[in-house]
């Protein structure tokens, strides 16, 4: 059909023959609103260089549904946070195949440095036995690392993620939890913010508790950074919702031990053997998502250590 053609160059700018468009990932500004949720392409669209389109519909549209559901099978429940849930669970699905695409267009394109940012993204807390390949392939499976399976659930995800990942280990103890001291060793350590979390509900697929056709939900640190609320999925912990503001007052302090003295003020009623223990492991929780980064012991202590800078 182009036999006789000629190529032009007085349609592109500066004489250029060849035109070719990159990165149309779009989204949009709200997700969920009342009575409609968003997903799919009508959510999110990321440029297709990982062809992740059919898979994030079809996972968006079952979790929408599924959250429907629960909200149905569950009115003891606030509906606006459990949609919030879904839609912190839409960022975090498509915030992490973004950084991909847009890691893909924007920088040097060598497939080893490719993988190494699916690391930063499946790991960035380096506490899962994988090499960067593995983890561009959990990544690009929609893997991060508990099995977000559609309706078969784990018996048919785990094997075939196992296989492709090459991971030696059951796939649900590939997490590993050492880097973060235990609990009780927590207590002297400074900490920084690394992404601003909250305490809200959080749902998973809850097929192995016998919620066919709807969702667990449960209280979890979560954030609204993309990038980190991709790692959601790797560690869910259940916290006491009681706790919210002890988790807000995280974000003034920057010691465990002005964190402990806070708490007690601000939950007095509460036996002071179990907040303290309750507290600290909201802070390893913290740490194992990388929603903290734990800075050690403070060197030189002036202040009594019941009374840090946030108490
Ligand atoms: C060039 C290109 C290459 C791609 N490559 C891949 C790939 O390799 N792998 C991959 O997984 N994904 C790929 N994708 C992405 C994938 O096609 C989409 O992400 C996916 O189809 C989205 O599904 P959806 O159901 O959300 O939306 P859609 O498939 O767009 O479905 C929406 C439907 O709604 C209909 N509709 C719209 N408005 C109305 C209305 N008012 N009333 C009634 N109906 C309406 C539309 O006609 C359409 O049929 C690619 C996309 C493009 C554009």
């Amino acid at each position: 059909m182009i036999e006789n053609a000629t190529l032009r160059d007085d349609i592109l700018p500066k004489g250029a023959r060849v035109g070719a468009c990159q990165d149309w990932s779009s989204w949009a500004k709200e997700t969920i609103g009342d009575g409609w949720a968003a997903a799919g392409d009508a959510a999110m669209f990321v440029d297709p260089i990982l062809s992740t389109g059919v898979t994030l519909a079809l996972q968006t549209g079952h979790r929408a549904a599924y959250t429907w559901l629960t909200q149905r099978a569950r009115p003891d429940l606030p509906a606006a946070s459990l949609w919030r849930a879904y839609s912190d669970y839409l960022r975090g699905e498509y915030g992490a195949f973004l950084t991909l695409a847009r890691y893909f267009y924007g920088n040097n394109k060598a497939a080893p440095s490719w993988w190494w940012t699916a690391q930063q993204l499946v790991n960035a807390s380096g506490r899962l036995r994988l090499e960067d390949r593995q983890a561009f392939t959990m990544a690009t499976a929609g893997f991060f690392p508990v099995p977000r399976a559609l309706g078969a659930g784990a018996e048919v995800v785990v094997p075939l993620i196992q296989g492709i990942t090459g991971a030696a280990d059951g796939l649900e103890a590939i997490y590993r939890d050492t880097g973060v001291p235990a609990p009780e060793d927590l207590s002297h350590e400074t900490y920084s913010l690394v992404a601003p979390f909250r305490l809200d509900l959080r749902t998973e697929p809850g097929l192995e508790r016998g919620l066919s056709g709807r969702l667990e939900v449960y209280h979890d640190l979560v954030t609204e950074t993309p990038q980190m609320s991709h790692r959601l999925a790797a560690t869910p912990a259940r916290i006491d919702p009681a706790l919210a503001p002890v988790v807000a007052a995280m974000r003034e302090c920057s010691d465990v031990a002005g964190l402990l003295a806070r708490a007690r003020a601000l939950l007095p009623a509460r036996d002071p053997a179990a907040l303290r223990g309750a507290v600290l492991g909201i802070v390893r929780i913290a740490a194992m998502k990388g929603f903290i980064r734990l800075e050690g012991p403070r060197e030189s202590v002036s202040l009594p250590l019941e009374a840090g800078a946030c108490a």
